[in-house]
């Protein structure tokens, strides 16, 4: 019987839903035939806390504590009914796991697990039937792309680290994760920490580093707690540490906690803050790959590209560039939230629509119906009801005056306005804005001042004029990626849903 553990669950009592499960298992006398492990997230975050019961794949959602033994009953022939079998539901039917394979089905905290399901072999493999060369070129064959938002392609970055040459080279993987809305990275880290351990040193062997940090935010502290744990297992069994596998391969892994600024994401900011600086952005070139950590050649990815890479050398090259669009390969994890009636977390095959995930998975809009989409935090954009069938992968989203972001996807029914939901975003730029740059520094303050004016029925047809004018200023003169996607959201729903400002207006047009 798996019972998630993780944050969601938690904050809903799962662990006290474990505890009266394992009771009533000796209760019953069924120790010798069950056991109760708790495991990682499964997804359903909204219904939680979950439990499943295998071999059935059956799935009990919103468990009490008091009705943990009623499940156990159901065991011996009692009556307590599952929700629709795991593979059956919406929510999961149209769902492709990669990165997601052993969430909620292993104990995070136990090594053997993971390496029972086939963990670290990838790396054994790595080590001793590749080059780093052929490492890289197969991550370069499977067309993946970066999780943290931008796209870059993972192999091309890999490759400019690994060609130059240099002493000291790190490995860092980015777990800074702040979009509103977003959860993946936590989830990952919560459920199988060794799968990112794991992609982390076979990057470290291919583009010749010895060494790894993880940056994590002090908000996800069960993630930090079970990293931590990893690393020292890990350790144990020789998987990280010196001469991994009998081989002549060093890597460390070292946690670093963040602070909680949204901008130590951006991946300079967050080099200066591992080093003990203010986390700031600095102007590129040069990039990390040359100039990055201590002024060392530096790999940055985020947790899910990370996580992506044992699979990939699992199964090769060719069988994950297989899955997904012609420039977006692979599968995505999406936080689906808002106002949809399924809520949870998602890995999706890059291609499938915004009307599948949203009507099919998510099962649509409770009394209501759909708006907008709010794809890519307070970088991406809103895209309208009209344009659900839009594929999502990189460039569809982009084109759509959206972007895929890390992952958060907010849906919004007929009641949202539209100029509260830039306010929203935009307030969020403006406190996260680190200041470095005047452009985002008092461009972020105007805007939200503008929007505020708006809202406030106070703005006239100049107002909203400036308004999109200052948006193109922020964004094509600030220094960060914070900066010069922030006017994002603003510019989407004024291409969208520009009505709603008119309406707004002293002199409503
Ligand atoms: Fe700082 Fe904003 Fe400039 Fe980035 S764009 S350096 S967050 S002020």
């Amino acid at each position: 019987i798996h019972c998630c553990t993780s944050t969601g669950c938690r904050a809903a009592n799962s662990l006290d839903v474990q505890a009266n499960m394992q009771s009533a298992v000796k209760e019953h006398g069924l120790s010798d035939r069950v056991e109760v492990i708790g495991v990682g997230c499964m997804g359903f975050c909204g219904r939680g806390p979950l439990v499943e019961v295998d071999p059935n794949n059956l799935l009990y959602e919103e468990v009490k504590p008091e009705e943990a033994a009623s499940i156990i009953d159901a065991l011996n022939g009692g009556t307590a009914k599952p929700i629709q079998g795991d593979t059956q539901h919406p929510f999961f039917a149209r769902q492709m796991r990669i990165v997601r394979e052993h969430s909620g089905k292993i104990d995070p905290e136990r090594i053997e697990e993971y390496i029972a399901v086939g963990g670290y072999q990838s790396l054994y493999k790595a080590l001793y039937d590749m080059t780093p060369a052929q490492v890289v070129e197969e991550i370069t064959k499977s067309g993946l792309r970066g999780r943290g938002g931008g796209g870059y392609p993972t192999g091309l970055k890999w490759a400019t680290v690994a060609k130059v040459s240099a002493d000291q080279k790190y490995v860092i993987c980015n777990g800074d994760e702040g979009d509103p809305g977003a959860f993946m990275d936590r989830s990952v880290l919560e459920s199988d920490p060794h799968l990112v351990l794991e992609g982390m040193a076979i990057a470290g062997y291919a583009v010749g580093a010895n060494h790894g940090y993880i940056y994590v935010r002090a908000e996800y502290p069960l993630a930090i707690q079970r990293l931590q744990k990893a690393i020292q297992q890990a350790k144990k069994y020789n998987l990280l540490g010196t001469q991994i596998f009998d081989s002549p391969f060093d890597f460390k892994v070292d946690i670093r906690i963040g602070a909680g600024a949204f901008v130590c994401g951006e991946e300079t900011a967050l080099i200066q803050s591992i080093e003990g600086g203010r986390g700031n952005p600095r102007p590129r070139p040069p990039y990390p790959a040359q100039k990055g950590l201590w002024g060392c050649p530096t790999l940055i990815n985020n947790v899910e590209s990370f996580a992506n890479i044992a699979p990939i050398i699992r199964e090769g090259a060719d069988w994950y560039a297989s899955i997904g669009t012609e420039k977006s390969k692979g599968t995505k994890i999406f936080a689906l939230t808002g106002k949809i009636r399924n809520n949870g977390l998602i890995e999706v095959p890059m291609g499938i629509t915004l009307r599948e995930i949203v009507e099919e998975m998510g099962g649509c809009v409770p009394d209501g119906v759909v708006k907008t989409v709010q794809t890519g935090g307070p970088s991406g954009g809103c895209i309208p009801a009209a344009l659900l069938d839009t594929p999502v992968d990189y460039d569809s989203l982009m084109a759509v005056g959206s972007m895929m972001g890390s992952g958060g996807m907010v849906v919004m029914d007929q009641d949202t306005s539209m100029v509260e939901v830039a306010q929203f975003y935009m307030e969020f730029c403006r406190d996260e804005s680190c200041g470095k740059c005047i452009p985002c520094r008092a461009g972020t303050v105007q805007l939200y001042e503008l929007l505020n004016k708006i809202a406030n029925r106070q703005a006239t047809q100049k107002d909203l004029e400036q308004l999109e004018a200052l948006c193109y200023m922020v964004k094509e003169m600030s220094l960060c990626g914070l900066g010069q996607t922030a006017p994002n959201p603003v510019l989407s729903t004024l291409k969208y849903f520009k009505q709603e400002y008119l309406e707004l207006l002293q002199s409503p047009v």
